[in-house]
């Protein structure tokens, strides 16, 4: 299925934290890709936090008394109604029903969305041009939702490397109604996986995770928490990938890391316009995979970040303001990032007194042959490889120093290997840095 079909089939799930939605959502997932459910039981106490009840609704509307016609019902969009909303019956005069109104003024014809997961609420959420024209009078207000113990689900797949080092990829699936926020990532990260699995020569291994955000990564790292620490070496949160606007790195935590300094070469020899921010404690679940217990060094590709455009959190953040054009870009971004991650890698001279007598390895120029620009460049780049190639330094160190595509180098240094110069030592990862 095509990036875009497969965001408009996830979108419109009324997903929550814990709940039948989220299974549904899953259920799609898994015809795409295999993935394992997790299932963690309501009640589970996981580090500072406790897994939910999964929740259901079921009706959900505000109703005029006066002329007996249903302001908003939930069957119109389900996000008229907060979410993990409580249940209520009773009659308000309009002072009384405001307190429980949500809106977005800065978009009067959008729908907000609104949660409450961790304090008890109820509430209704509609358009603000919608409240202005609401009148003095009594309304009925009625939430038919349920709480009840149950699971919080986790989907995971994982495609193992050469290599017991992961790279992890997660997304978060509890958005409903939200195209860009959380689905877009999903739906790149379905196609990401499609694209490693039918590579079989991948040096990492890759594990992708499905979760509700915050308490579902906290779920499964509390789950898994041994093995993570054993093998994540770094990773990315998928999220706002499918909007206009130019991309944005978020970095590590670190922020000078081998997929720091990677991601940055790729965008910047892209044609794409990009900005690099920093590493904040904020936005998705880089902030629980970075935690000080765990301290993975997880990034951020995204196009504008959440928070930052004017549709996130509301009904206009649909499949119109997501474009296919945008998610083939980003996924394009994401799979040179990754085999650029591939090719990265520590190399040693086998001889490395002095330099190479590239002509003994047909791999010099003769005089009569016709320079052009591309064998000059490709030799400058194999004489910067050679003389840097010490044991020490990744060809991503190199590339920054010369201000090179990886991708160039990763190139000249599979020459320099086939004619047998050169060897691979070891990983970047192995380094401390
Ligand atoms: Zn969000």
């Amino acid at each position: 299925m095509s990036t875009f079909n497969i965001l408009k089939k996830i979108y419109p799930i009324n997903t929550s934290i814990a709940g039948k939605g989220n299974r549904k959502k899953l259920s799609i997932i898994s015809k795409e890709i295999p993935i394992k459910i997790h299932n963690y039981k309501s009640g589970t106490k996981c580090y500072d936090w406790i897994i939910p009840k999964e929740w259901e609704i079921k009706e959900a509307y505000i109703k005029s008394i006066k002329s007996n016609r249903k302001l908003l019902d939930l069957n119109d969009n389900c996000m008229h109604v907060i979410n993990y909303s409580y249940s209520i019956n009773k009659v308000l005069n309009l002072k009384e029903l405001k307190k429980n109104l949500y809106t977005n003024k800065k978009l009067p014809n959008s729908i907000p969305y609104i949660t409450s997961y961790y304090k008890k609420n109820w509430g209704f959420c509609l358009e603000y041009n919608k409240l202005k024209k609401l009148k003095n009078e009594n309304y009925k207000v009625y939430i038919n939702s349920t709480h009840k113990k149950g699971y919080l689900n986790c989907g995971e797949a994982y495609i193992k490397g050469k290599s017991k080092s992961e790279i992890l990829i997660s997304t978060y699936i509890c958005h409903p109604f939200q195209a860009n926020d959380g689905n877009s990532g999903i739906a790149v990260a379905i196609q990401l996986y499609k694209f490693l699995k039918a590579n079989k020569n991948n040096y990492y291994s890759y594990r992708f995770l499905f979760l509700p955000e915050t308490i579902g990564a906290i779920a499964y790292l509390f789950h898994n928490e041994k093995k993570l620490k054993k093998n994540i070496k770094a990773g990315f949160v998928i999220t706002c990938v499918g909007d206009k606007g130019k991309f944005n790195y978020k970095q590590t935590k670190n922020g000078n890391i081998f997929i720091d300094k990677i991601s940055k070469n790729v965008l910047k020899f892209s044609k794409f316009k990009y900005n690099i921010i920093p590493f904040f404690p904020e936005g998705s679940d880089e902030r629980q995979y970075s935690s000080p217990g765990f301290n993975f060094m997880i990034a951020s590709i995204m196009r504008t970040p959440y928070g930052n455009y004017e549709e996130y959190h509301t009904s206009k953040d649909d499949l119109t303001f997501v474009k296919n054009k945008y998610l083939i870009e980003s996924l394009h971004i994401y799979k040179k990032v990754i085999m650029a991650l591939e090719g990265n890698s520590i190399f040693k001279r086998y001889q490395p007194h002095c330099e190479i007598m590239l002509s003994k390895y047909g791999l010099y120029q003769d005089i009569s042959n016709l320079s052009n620009q591309e064998n000059d460049e490709n030799k400058k780049i194999m004489l910067f490889l050679l003389n840097n190639i010490d044991g020490n330094h990744s060809l991503i160190d190199i590339a920054e120093k010369m201000d090179k595509n990886i991708f160039s180098l990763i190139e000249v240094a599979s020459q320099l290997k086939n004619k047998k110069i050169i060897y691979e030592c070891k990983r970047t990862e192995n380094i401390i840095i």
